[in-house]
């Protein structure tokens, strides 16, 4: 394993695309966790990156990728219903670690901030090796196997919502987690899917057993959820 240090996101993403089999590490939460689903060669460290930090920019909270779960937790200026989605990963521990970049790149059908992310209509600035660019986070989302590096996410100041989850317990995999923020809806459902727009969105994902729950059980839990 080799792991390189670059002092640009620039860099970063030319690196990210020059090594076929490579990665970025940000909290490392997931990728240095034993029987991690992510296996390469080389890892491309972001952390040294001014990538982290919260921020308001005229009407927007700007959240830098690099900003921990526990760092938005407590934020004063992060709408409540965020909040609440940094705050369901429940191990101090791993909030003071895990990044909102990581979480949302990584793309889990059980992640703690994709819900409310897409629900709020969240957009991301990215780095290309086309330059830096702004998408909504649904398209980000959308462009699976997308090696832009994340820089930072954008939310409305004043966004409103509610984030939900079901789990066994609060240290659990979810097995559907879901949020809505002003008329937009989301929904993580575990070893199936995501899916968002209108509140039967969740009728998109394709329902699947795993150690959660039945495909039954999670489709009924995302049908009552909202
Ligand atoms: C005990 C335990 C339980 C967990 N439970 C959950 C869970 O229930 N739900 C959940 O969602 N996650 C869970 N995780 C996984 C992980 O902790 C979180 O998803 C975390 O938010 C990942 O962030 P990170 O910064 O640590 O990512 P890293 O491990 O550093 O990276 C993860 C991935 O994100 C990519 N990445 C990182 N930063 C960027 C960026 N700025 N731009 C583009 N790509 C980037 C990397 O290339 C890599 O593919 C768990 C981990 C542990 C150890």
């Amino acid at each position: 394993m080799r792991i390189y240090h670059p002092a640009s996101a620039e860099e970063a993403v030319r690196l990210r695309h020059e090594l076929e089999s490579s990665q970025y590490i940000a909290g490392g939460t997931e990728i240095m966790r034993l029987g991690s689903s992510i296996s390469c060669d080389s890892l491309i460290d972001v952390t040294a990156l001014s990538l982290s930090g919260i921020r308001m920019e005229g009407d927007e909270i700007i959240i830098g990728a690099l900003t921990p779960l526990e760092d938005i937790r407590i934020s004063d200026i992060v709408p409540a219903f965020i909040r609440e989605a940094a705050a369901s990963a429940a191990s101090l521990q791993l909030r003071n670690r895990a990044t909102i970049g990581g979480n949302f790149a990584l793309r889990r059908a059980d992640s703690y901030m994709i819900p409310a992310l897409l629900a709020a209509e969240a957009e991301v600035d990215i780095m290309c090796t086309e330059g830096p660019k702004r998408k909504t986070a649904a398209t980000y989302f959308g462009k699976t196997g997308c090696r832009a590096l994340l820089l930072a996410f954008r939310i409305r100041a004043g966004r409103t919502g509610e984030n939900r989850r079901i789990a066994r317990s609060s240290h659990a995999h979810a097995a559907v987690t879901g949020a809505v923020s002003e008329g937009t809806y989301a929904y993580a459902v575990s070893g199936s899917g995501v899916a968002w727009g209108g509140k039967e969105s969740w009728k998109d994902i394709a329902f699947a057993d795993d150690l959660t729950g039945s495909a039954d059980y999670k489709r009924y839990l995302a049908s009552v959820l909202f």
